[in-house]
């Protein structure tokens, strides 16, 4: 490799801060709301110009999952429902047991506000570039903006990049991908469309039984796409929706989840780049078979591509526990859990379109509990993770990997790292049984009867 010597330089401090959280998605927007709420400064490195995450940056107007599986009983509660109740009450989405579905914007301001109510420091168009570790604790963050090159410190710093990105620069042991060949799951371009004739789409709803026997279900729109792929209308990226996220508050418009893009390291820049032209490529495409082959959709338009291209998976720092798949099939309870998990296992063929072989679907009434040793790296003290970054298997992330786990864990990270300074401890020795008093008192769910506590006072508000 060709290699320059960047030349040692002062820079300027920009402050301290107790907690850092480094990436503003699901996760860091639990961590940074959790911590600020327990009394400590906290600020958040985003990159782009929005909290959110995948949800916003991403296009992706859909958080799930709140429910035990198919039997509608809310497992999760806390700040993901609060970010729930509060799409819904300003009229920007709508939600069943087990998501809910929103306009992007909404969203953005939503968080922007529950940020500055929470006296959350926000720093929006910032890089995280390094971990300042000394004698493996560490104690700070190197940033870049248009401000500049600076050091923040931090009592404590919890990485929710989805991408490992302070871990790893930290010198944390990490895996990623697939244990074969570290390959990693498909990338999406989300993309927005307006335009739609949304009650002639219902139309088309009803008799696409008719239309396309072979389906097991209409929202999928696999015999649209193979009829589009056969005619050479479309190329043979994927075969069916994965997502199409509509609310009654934009009944116009359409959020697609359905692009595709394969083989992509999603911690390099080039290969980022090569799946957003691609990504871009195929939702123009995707918009061309709409117009021709869905009754409704015949003057449907681009409203927007998102930010980032959507990353399901990359790396996963290792921490004091590695949960594995069997222990998410297997519906694991921990004495340290911190939360309930309770999606499938939802992993997209690696080497093609359609879905992974290791993908797999539970029965009614599962779930299963979330550690708090996950997200606790290995190696480097005063360092968490939480969200994507977590320590797990690639299988049994293919399940942790949606937006509820992920911000119930960053809410348990950020708690922890309260306590944490509080109590004078490393993240690793704190207090279980306080963090889980602590978030059961903010509305977390944590065991069979809190579970029957909310699902009775939800059925008597319904
Ligand atoms: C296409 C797609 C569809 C999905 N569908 C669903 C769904 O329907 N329901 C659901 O619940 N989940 C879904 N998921 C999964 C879910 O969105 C993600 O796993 C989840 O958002 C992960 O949360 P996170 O906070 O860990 O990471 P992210 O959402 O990826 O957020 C990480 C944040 O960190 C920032 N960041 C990263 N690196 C840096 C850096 N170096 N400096 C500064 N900032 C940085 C990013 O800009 C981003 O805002 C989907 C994911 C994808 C990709």
């Amino acid at each position: 490799m060709n290699t320059f010597s960047e030349a040692a330089r002062e820079i300027e401090v920009k402050g301290e801060y107790d907690v850092i959280v480094v990436g503003g998605g699901p996760a860091g927007v639990g961590a940074s709301l959790a911590a600020a709420r327990a009394g400590k400064s906290v600020l958040v490195i985003e990159q782009f110009n929005c909290l959110g995450g995948v949800a916003t940056a991403g296009g992706h107007g859909h958080i799930s999952k709140y429910d035990e599986t198919n039997t509608g009983r809310r497992i999760v509660g806390g700040i993901a429902q609060e970010i729930r109740e509060a799409l819904i009450a300003e009229g920007y989405g709508m939600g069943g047991s087990h998501g809910v579905w929103f306009e992007v914007e909404g969203l953005k301001l939503i968080l922007d506000r529950m940020a500055r109510k929470a006296g959350v420091d926000v720093l929006y168009h910032t890089f995280f570039c390094e971990s300042i570790v000394e004698d493996g604790v560490i104690k700070g963050v190197i940033i870049q903006n248009k401000t500049g090159r600076q050091a923040v410190y931090g009592k404590r710093v919890i990485d929710c990049t989805g991408d490992g990105d302070v871990g790893y620069s930290a010198g944390c042991p990490y895996e990623i991908g697939r244990p074969s060949d570290s390959k990693c799951q498909p990338v999406t371009l989300m993309f927005t469309i307006g335009g739609v004739d949304w009650e002639r789409v219902e139309e088309f709803k009803r008799d696409y039984k008719k239309q396309y026997p072979e389906d097991n279900v209409w929202w999928k729109l696999e015999g649209v796409y193979k009829k589009a792929i056969e005619n050479g209308d479309m190329r043979p990226f994927q075969t069916g929706n994965m997502g199409w996220w509509w609310t009654n508050t934009r009944p116009d418009w359409v959020g697609v989840n359905f692009t595709h893009v394969i083989y992509i390291d999603t911690t390099k820049a080039e290969d980022l780049t090569r799946a957003t032209m691609e990504g871009r490529e195929q939702c123009y495409e995707t918009i061309e078979v709409y117009r021709k082959y869905i009754p409704g959709m015949e003057n449907c338009y681009m409203i927007s591509t998102p930010n980032t291209v959507g990353l399901r998976e990359s790396r996963r720092i290792m921490g004091e526990y590695i949960m594995n798949e069997n222990e998410v099939k297997g519906q694991a309870t921990y004495d340290d859990a911190i939360a309930y998990g309770s999606f499938f296992v939802d992993i997209h063929c690696i080497d093609g379109p359609g879905m992974d072989p290791t993908i797999w679907r539970p029965g009614s009434g599962f779930k299963y509990q979330i550690p708090y040793r996950i997200l606790v790296p290995q190696k480097v003290d005063n360092l968490m993770v939480a969200g994507r970054c977590v320590s797990c298997t690639h299988v049994a992330l293919g399940s942790l990997r949606v937006m509820v786990p992920c911000i119930a864990e960053g809410e348990a990270a950020g708690i922890a790292s309260a306590i944490s300074i509080d109590d004078g401890v490393m993240p690793r020795a704190v207090d279980v049984i306080k963090l889980q008093r602590r978030i059961v008192e903010n509305g977390g769910i944590l065991s069979e009867a809190d579970i029957v506590r909310y699902h009775e006072v939800e059925a008597v508000a319904v």
